[in-house]
């Protein structure tokens, strides 16, 4: 999609900090952290949303949950992390590029909302 921010990121036309990547999925570093260690973990494949999901390969979707994992080791996450979705407007989706953020390094809210 050339007009979306995140395949400009994959593409290499806007820098990020990168953390991971492997052949269906890049990471990198959240511009604006929401905790000390806040990774967006993308498809390659232009996906809007946890929507399209059917449009995924299982082996996409499955790759990018195991990015997650391989991530929180990396990092260091030992003693935990959470993993979020934001899909759509009520859970205040802003990049329409299917992404999981990786959250940690301290403790998190209980609250979800
Ligand atoms: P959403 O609100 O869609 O769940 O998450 C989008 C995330 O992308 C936000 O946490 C926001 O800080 C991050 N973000 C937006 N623009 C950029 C950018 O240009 N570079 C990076 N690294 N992150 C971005
Ligand atoms: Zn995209």
């Amino acid at each position: 999609m050339s007009d979306c921010l995140f395949c400009k990121i994959i593409a290499g036309e806007i820098p990020s900090a990168k953390v991971y990547e492997d052949d269906l999925v890049y990471a990198f570093r959240d511009i604006n952290p929401m905790a000390p260690t806040h990774v967006l973990v993308v498809p390659r494949q232009h996906l809007a949303s946890l929507d399209a999901a059917d449009e995924a390969s299982d082996e996409t979707l499955a790759a990018l949950l195991r990015a997650c994992r391989k991530i929180a080791a990396q990092e260091g996450l030992s003693n935990g992390y959470r993993v979020v979705s934001n899909c759509g407007p009520d859970a205040c989706q802003s990049v329409k590029h299917l992404h999981f953020h990786v959250l940690g390094g301290a403790q998190l809210s209980e609250r979800m909302s």
